[in-house]
């Protein structure tokens, strides 16, 4: 297999692009999914940030490294990798605060209803958020499994809140068919694109969708912690109210108004001052996965994954496949069910093959397809079929939980 691998690397045209970041030697990552690699370019363009506009521009730079406009910039170039337009996507705060402004603008927005239908097993943070509305009495949240969500819907319904890719089985739902359930219902939807933005072709207008949000150390390599984005349909920025209504929200800022005023477009999703130096790390990743393109980041991705379970079938390891056999309904990612999958994992990362776990018995591999090899996966495969005919990972060491897992 290794062979067909260095073939299959030599003909991939994406095969440049693992130069373009900055990866530990001896190292198969597999869990670009989770935190994204280091872009090459970021380095220095966080020096740039750091010494020149902020240590010598100082304050200057709000204006001269134009930082006021920083948020709307980068969504803009976000927008065409989900399928929006330049106004429809801002760059700022955390996921999980995003999905709180949407999720409450929404039921805003449907006076009368109070139901957040969603799926049970959806990322945690996605159904908190709901809890924390409903503790105020603004929400109920409802939750129908993946082949009952377009029954689950009635009048009450304000939104129905989904992930288009599921973080632990990597399944993919049909935004376009779900979005037109739900407005035949009178609800409105909102998309998380954590696990699909900038790993492949998102088309968020072509579906009708009114929200999304998405995260922005994924696939889109901003680094730990970066910004994450959201995304309001035009047509409904004038309507749009969202609780969080911060200054970096307001018409006109720098008025100084004791009154509140949303700004007309979709930077009324602002709330407090823009995080210039991650916003920074982002940019450099959105450019670098804009340049190489969604479609064939998909394409590539597909073919990697597909490569990978041949790999283990000439390895003759019969593993159980949570994610969808045909790669066309999956995220960039394989998920399988074992029940030493902690251990597993563990073993795998002492070889240097990095993937993650999720509790209880799932082992994740990503494959970012940005900067992996046809190689990385016939090594991966071997590693693994190692690691499970050997029993390495039956080690004490392999079963100790650390923090974050
Ligand atoms: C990773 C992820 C998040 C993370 O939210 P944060 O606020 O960045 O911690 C949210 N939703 C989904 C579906 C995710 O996969």
């Amino acid at each position: 297999m290794l062979d067909r691998a260095r073939e299959l690397d030599a003909a991939d045209p994406l095969s440049g692009y693992r130069d373009r970041f900055d990866l530990p030697d001896g190292v198969i990552y597999l869990d670009g999914n989770s935190l994204g690699a280091l872009p090459r370019a970021t380095s220095a363009r966080m020096q740039q940030v750091i010494r020149e506009e902020w240590g010598e521009g100082l304050i200057r730079s709000w204006n001269d490294a134009d930082w006021i406009s920083a948020a709307r910039r980068v969504g803009g170039k976000i927008a065409p990798l989900i399928g929006a337009g330049p106004r429809e996507v801002v760059a700022c705060d955390s996921t999980s605060v995003n999905l709180f402004k949407l999720i409450a603008a929404a039921l805003d927005m449907r006076s009368g209803r109070k139901v957040i239908l969603s799926e049970p097993g959806n990322f945690p943070t996605d159904l908190y958020m709901i809890a924390g509305l409903e503790r105020q009495g603004l929400a109920e949240r409802r939750l129908a499994e993946r082949d009952k969500l377009i029954g689950a819907l009635d009048d009450d319904v304000a939104l129905l809140l989904l992930t288009q890719v599921h973080y632990k089985s990597g399944a993919m739902h049909d935004m376009a068919g779900l979005t037109s359930a739900a407005h035949g219902a009178g609800a409105l939807v909102l998309w998380d694109l954590s696990h699909s933005g900038g790993a492949m072709p998102v088309d968020l207008n072509a579906c009708h969708a009114d929200f999304a949000v998405g995260c922005g150390y994924k696939y889109l390599n901003g680094g730990p912690g970066a910004p994450a984005y959201a995304f309001v349909a035009e047509r409904h920025h004038a309507a749009l109210h969202q609780p969080l209504t911060g200054w970096f929200g307001h018409a006109a800022p720098f008025e100084f108004s004791d009154d509140y005023a949303p700004a007309p477009g979709i930077d009324r999703l602002q709330c407090g001052t823009s995080p210039i130096l991650g916003l920074a790390a982002l940019e450099v990743g959105v450019e670098l996965i804009a340049e190489i393109g969604v479609d064939r980041l998909f394409g590539k991705s597909r073919a990697l994954s597909e490569f990978f379970l041949e790999c283990l079938v000439e390895q003759d390891l019969k593993l159980e496949l949570v994610s969808p056999q045909d790669s066309a309904e999956r995220g960039s990612q394989l998920s399988f069910r074992h029940p030493e999958a902690y251990a597993i994992c563990q073993a795998l990362i002492a070889r240097g093959v990095i993937g993650d776990f999720r509790d209880p018995d799932i082992l994740r591999l990503g494959f970012a397809p940005a900067y992996l090899r046809f190689e990385d996966m016939a090594e991966a495969a071997r590693h693994l079929a190692e690691v499970l005919r050997t029993g390495e990972w039956e080690r004490p060491e392999f079963r100790e939980r650390a923090a974050v897992t």
